[in-house]
Parts: C-alpha cells; structure tokens; sequence
C-alpha cells in the first residue's frame, strides 16, 4: 500500500524510519518532509493547508492512508477532508482534536465525563481571574492561556503576586481567554493509547525533559530529551490511567459524535490519590515518538491502517522491546529563543556507527553537506538493556557528531538512572 505522511520534524522521520519497515508498505510519500525522511520516503511538495490539493495527490498516487503527525493540520481540519473524500487517516478530526487545541473543551469534558483532573475555573476576563485567585483557589496555583500556545502559555506560580502577573500577562492579549487550575503534586508521565475512536490499545510511555538546562533549569522547550518506558508508570497505574482517564475519554467522545482516530497522548500526574490528567495531545510527541518507535516491534503501516479503519478490535496489542530507549535532542545555539541557522552538520554517520539512530528535524540540505534550519535539529538515539547504558550510548553517539552550532543537555534520562542505581 501507498502511505503519505505529513510534516518535517523528528517525529515524522521516526515514523517514517518505522513505516519504511512495513513489509506491506509499497511506497511512503512525505510532505513537506526533511532530509531524514527523505532517506525512507519520497517527499513531495504538498502544502497541507490545501485539503483539495492534498486529497487529489492522494487519488493520483493511491494513496490508502495518511499520517498525520502535527498538531496544527489536525485542527485545521485536514483529517476531515481527507476522510471526506474516501482516504483513510491517522490522526482525529478537527472537532476531536480539540482535546489538545482547547484546554478548556478538555477540562469541561473531564468534568462530564468524572475523569480525575485537577480543579478548574475557565475564565475571559482579567477581573474574573483575579477574584478567584483571591478566593477559591490555594497556593502553588497554575494559571494557562486557552488555545495552542506551544508550551509557553502555562505559569505554574507559587504566590498570588506571580499569579496576578500571569494573569496580567494573559489578558493583556485581546479576546485572550484562561484556564486557572489547582495545582497537582507528583511525578510526570506520558501514556500512549491508540483508538480507531471505539478499541484501544496502550502503546507505551515515556518520559521527557522540557526545560532547556541541566538538571530541568532555564526555559521550556518542545523537548530536549526523552526515554522509554516510564518505568514510574507501573502496569497497574497504567491499567487505572487507562480505566479512569483514557477509557472515558474516547467513551464520552464518541458519545458526543466525535470519536477519537489516532494517538491520545496523555499528560499524566501522578498523585497520591492516583494518575490525574495534566494535559492531551493528539498526536504523538516529539521526541517521545523517536523513543517508541525504536522499541516498537511490529508493522507500523498495518497497525496505523487498523486504526484508521475503525479495525483495531481485530489486532494483537502492540509488541515492544523491553529495553528501554533513550533520545538526546540536540539543538541549535539560542534554542527556545532565536536560533542559529545555517550551521554546518557533519558526523551524522560516525554518530550512526557508533550504534545510534539519528533522527532529523530542523535540517537542510546544502550541496552535499546538511545545514541547520530549526531549533532542534537533530535527535540521536539509542537503545540498550538498562536506561544507563542506553544514555552512553547516545552521549557517544553526540559525541562523534561534528556541529559546532549545537547543543544539547548532559543528563537526559536522570531521575530513571538514579531509580536504576538504587
Ligand atoms: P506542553 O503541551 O508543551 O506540555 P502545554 O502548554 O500544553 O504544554 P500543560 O501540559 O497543560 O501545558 O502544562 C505544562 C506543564 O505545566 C506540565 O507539564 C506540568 O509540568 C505543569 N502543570 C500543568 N498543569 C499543572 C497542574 N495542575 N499542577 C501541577 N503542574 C501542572
């Protein structure tokens, strides 16, 4: 079968990297793609905003399913017109991908549906937010623009004085509207389930590392690191987030006419009480997809296909590696602000031969070299019997990479190293 996938960063070359394996895949088109992609895909020059432009490439080439990997042409809709005009897809309509757009749909959703979340107060005005600060809501309190904001829109404030800032901030923006949470307390963890919007399977978890600096210091990033699994979620808290959280969810979705097709990455806290939701995506995340994808072991083009045909009751749940994997982001100097383009990259086979996989994300082509184009340009990852071990091995793999306008983190995957050394 012919597959197409949408867009160009280190999780689409890691799904490309995967679906390139399918023994049934007979030619995977990228679009807009990147050089790394374009080592196991045909990239076409499809602009994903024209739906029309995007369904006809898929007539013309029999094209049976495409894979949508971002965000942004999910809730733009462009599920929907590919289904509209007879093409399977991987990745949920606009009105299901809402669970990300909108952090207030998802809040409303979880109040509805008795999902365990944190207590919420959805708010439009600056006054508003204001008085309930003052009242109902305790210290440490969050306060989160509504719509995508790219992880920038949260401010996890431990007095009312930063809390009012935020606020300030917020609504200084015309038409702004919030979300103020109570605040939750426990370890992070990400889950992946996928849904053909009535079956799930579990796909694996992960942990990721957001702030820019060793030891989580500095701003936030997309991601500067990931490992799989997260061993923090063991199979019976897996077993309740899924039962409480996930279940529900994809239940009261297509109750409400818009079932779920994809992957619902769940945010997830762990409390005291139990998994609580922070947050959805739907879609997988970058780089989270880069480390399950190196553990996934079955055929990635059939499973997607499942999932977009409404056939998953009919498939094995997914195989996995047990060891973990573990990817190190490395970014271009200035990265989250203003990043340096245009730097030289060269070593990326030494960094392969020295047992790492490289995925791509802001890179170019440039003659017969390859410059960066992004923040984060370069994924290095690897796989191994215990998260230490797997950590070395990717650190070496940097290490043999010569980019003299890259950086990366030194500690990726330290709170499980230092679980696995007790
Ligand atoms: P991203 O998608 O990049 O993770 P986002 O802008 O969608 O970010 P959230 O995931 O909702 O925002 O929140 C970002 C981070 O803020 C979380 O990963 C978590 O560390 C923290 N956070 C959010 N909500 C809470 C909460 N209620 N209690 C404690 N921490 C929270």
């Amino acid at each position: 079968m012919n597959v197409l996938l949408i867009g160009s960063g280190g999780r689409e070359h890691a799904l490309a990297w995967k679906l390139a394996q399918s023994p049934t895949l007979d030619t995977l088109f990228a679009a807009p793609g990147n050089p790394g992609i374009a080592q196991h895909a045909t990239v076409v020059a499809l602009d994903a905003t024209d739906h029309a432009g995007v369904a006809a490439f898929c007539a013309e080439r029999n094209v049976r399913l495409v894979v949508i990997g971002p965000e942004a042409p999910l809730v733009d809709g462009l599920g929907d017109s590919l289904r509209m005009a007879g093409v399977a897809v991987f990745g949920p309509s606009a009105a299901a991908a809402q669970l990300e757009g909108s952090k207030g749909f998802t809040k409303d959703l979880c109040a509805r549906a008795g999902i365990p979340t944190a207590g919420y107060l959805r708010v439009t005005d600056r006054d508003t937010a204001a008085a309930a600060l003052a009242g109902t809501f305790g210290l440490p309190v969050v306060v989160k623009a509504d719509g995508l904001a790219a992880g920038k829109g949260v401010t996890v404030a431990m007095t009312r004085e930063e809390a009012l800032t935020a606020v300030d901030d917020l609504f200084a923006v015309p038409g702004a509207s919030a979300v103020i949470e109570e605040y939750m307390d426990g370890e992070e963890a990400s889950l992946f389930v996928l849904t053909d919007g009535v079956h799930l399977v579990p796909f694996g978890s992960a942990q990721d590392h957001k702030r820019v600096g060793d030891g989580d210091t500095g701003p936030n990033t997309g991601g500067m690191g990931a490992y799989s699994p997260a061993r923090v979620l063991t199979p019976e808290l897996e077993r309740q987030a899924i039962d409480t959280i996930v279940r529900p969810t994809v239940a009261a979705l297509r109750e409400e006419g818009m079932p779920f097709v994809g992957v619902l990455y769940a945010g997830l806290m762990l409390t005291a009480q139990g998994p609580k939701l922070i947050e959805y995506n739907a879609r997988f995340g970058d780089p989270e997809a880069q480390v399950l994808m190196m553990r996934y072991r079955g055929d990635l083009a059939q499973l997607m296909l499942a999932v977009a045909e409404g056939r998953l009751a009919g498939e094995a749940a997914p195989a996995f590696s047990p060891d973990p994997a573990l990817t190190v982001v490395v970014a271009a100097r200035g990265y989250p602000g203003t990043p340096a383009a245009g730097g030289r990259i060269a070593g990326v086979d030494a960094a392969e031969a020295a047992g790492t996989t490289v995925f791509q994300a802001g890179t170019r082509a440039d003659g017969d070299g390859l410059v960066a184009s992004g923040g984060r340009v370069l994924a290095v990852t690897a796989t191994a019997a215990t998260v230490a071990a797997a950590q070395a091995a990717a650190y070496r793999g940097v290490d043999a990479l010569d980019f003299p306008d890259g950086f990366c983190r030194r500690d990726i995957g330290w709170r499980e190293i230092a679980r696995e050394q007790v």
